[in-house]
């Protein structure tokens, strides 16, 4: 059975850190989100996978393929018949592979109901919780979001049993389509609208967790940095080469738009798992503190972040530099202080990365467009950018895939000006202003917060 340490587990015990030494179930893993050290949690083993099983999933679902990476780590952990009820609910959509030229081919991760690929990790994370949780308990689920992260979140438990979600939000920080999106959930999921900002309600969530008067709640929490969200962040890249490749063994090229370096990070388990990865890119926005590592070997985190085109990326110290650290033998913390170098060689080997600017993401967005065709939005121009970037440097390489993380629709304004077209609105977005619901309205203010909750949740 795979068992989870943290990061920080090689920290000295000082200065208030008392590192995390043991190793934890994939269930409590999933269910705590963070070790008690604030380290990661990371496997204690990768599974492999054999190319004839890679190649097997050739013509099949993505469900299928979400099933055979899932069932490699957490065979010994659930049975197959709950494995693929999950994976079969997870993903009633596609996953289109549209080429761009040649072997050079877009991966659109954005056909979920909130139309970024969160909702790939958010789905299969909402289900393991539902079965790992227990039969008899329930759990609920506190988020605090300034946007995409809270409807993806919110959507993915919809309709799942034994969890509730409360969703905080900031009144006057949420552009209008992201609160319709929020308020009409509905069912189990419950939109909170605060009078104030991110942060305060982000701080009415961490009071919540540490209340001891609210900890017959079992509150949760479904932040990215969970292993439960990786994991289902393997599967595409296998799925993608499954459906790709002309040959068993033939190499590819991934490149991933990166910012909390979550999605990449599935990418480089693919190709431990055995997926024959030959570079995996991960460009960033203005934000280049790991571009920067890379070529100098010095980390320095970019603080504050820079607002870009490209704003899930808008990331100054990624919450996932810690696992890649990990992976390749070193120990970076929260704060972004590094303790152990990793090997960078090997990181070099693997890994490619560029900053990519404003400036050019735009130009990347026209220039695909005119050229093929292909319609970009400003995460997926930074992708695509970035494999150019590496067939400039080192030369044509026949088999590509370029993520694409939104769907252009939801930039349409950067979209008409560049290109002069109105983007296409993917199914899950259509009848959203014919959607109705209500927030909970409440102040910036703690203990009106804790009655609230207090009073409605179940136990
Ligand atoms: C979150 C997000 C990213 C960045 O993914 P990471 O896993 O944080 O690197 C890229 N594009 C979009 C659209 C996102 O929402």
């Amino acid at each position: 059975m795979i068992r989870y340490y943290s990061t920080n587990r090689n920290l000295n015990p000082s200065g208030g850190i008392r590192p995390f030494r043991g190793k934890v179930t994939f269930a409590e893993a999933l269910l705590r989100g963070q070790a008690p050290d604030e380290g990661l949690f990371m496997p204690d083993a990768i599974p492999g996978l054999t190319i004839s099983q890679i190649l097997s999933l050739r013509g099949k679902a993505y469900h299928d393929a979400a099933f055979l990476v899932a069932d490699a780590f957490l065979g010994n952990d659930i049975d197959s018949e709950s494995l693929r009820s999950i994976v079969e609910d997870s993903y009633p959509f596609g996953v289109p592979l549209e080429k761009v030229y040649g072997r050079k081919y877009i991966m659109r991760l954005d056909q979920g109901p909130t139309a970024s690929f969160k909702d790939f990790a958010a789905r299969m994370m909402a289900r393991f919780m539902s079965r790992f949780k227990g039969k008899d308990r329930r759990l609920n689920v506190l988020v605090a979001t300034s946007g995409d992260t809270g409807s993806a979140v919110g959507e993915a438990f919809k309709g799942v049993e034994g969890i509730d979600v409360c969703i905080l939000y900031p009144r006057n920080e949420v552009s209008g389509r992201q609160k319709k999106q929020l308020d009409t959930i509905g069912q189990n999921v419950r939109a909170i609208s605060v009078d104030g900002k991110f942060d305060d309600c982000q701080n009415m969530v961490k009071e919540a967790f540490s209340d001891p008067g609210l900890a017959h709640l079992n509150f949760t929490s479904a932040n990215s940095i969970n292993f439960g969200r990786i994991l289902p962040q393997i599967v595409y890249y296998v799925y993608a080469y499954a459906q790709l490749a002309r040959q068993g063994g033939e190499e590819m090229i991934v490149s991933v738009p990166s910012g909390n370096f979550g999605n990449a990070l599935g990418c480089e388990y693919a190709r431990r798992m055995g997926l024959p990865v030959k570079m995996l890119a991960m460009p960033t926005n203005e934000n280049d503190e790991f571009p920067r590592y890379l070529k100098s070997g010095r980390y320095e985190a970019v603080s504050p972040s820079r607002a870009c085109l490209s704003n899930a990326m808008n990331v100054g110290h990624p919450s996932n530099l810690a696992r890649f650290f990990d992976i390749y033998g070193g120990t970076v913390d929260r704060k972004g202080v590094v303790h152990r170098l990793p090997d960078l060689e090997e990181m070099r080997k693997n890994i490619f990365s560029v900053s990519v600017s404003d400036e050019a993401t735009r130009y990347t967005i026209k220039a695909v467009y005119d050229r093929y065709g292909t319609v970009l939005e400003p995460h997926g121009a930074v992708g695509w950018r970035g494999l150019e970037a590496w067939i400039d440097e080192f030369g044509d390489f026949p088999l590509c895939v370029s993520l694409e993380t939104a769907h252009p629709a939801k930039f349409p304004d950067e979209i008409t000006e560049l290109l002069g077209i109105v983007p296409e609105i993917p199914e899950s977005m259509r009848g959203l202003d014919q959607r109705h619901g209500e927030p909970v309205e409440l102040p910036s203010d703690y203990v009106v917060f804790r009655d609230y909750l207090a009073g409605t949740l179940e136990v």
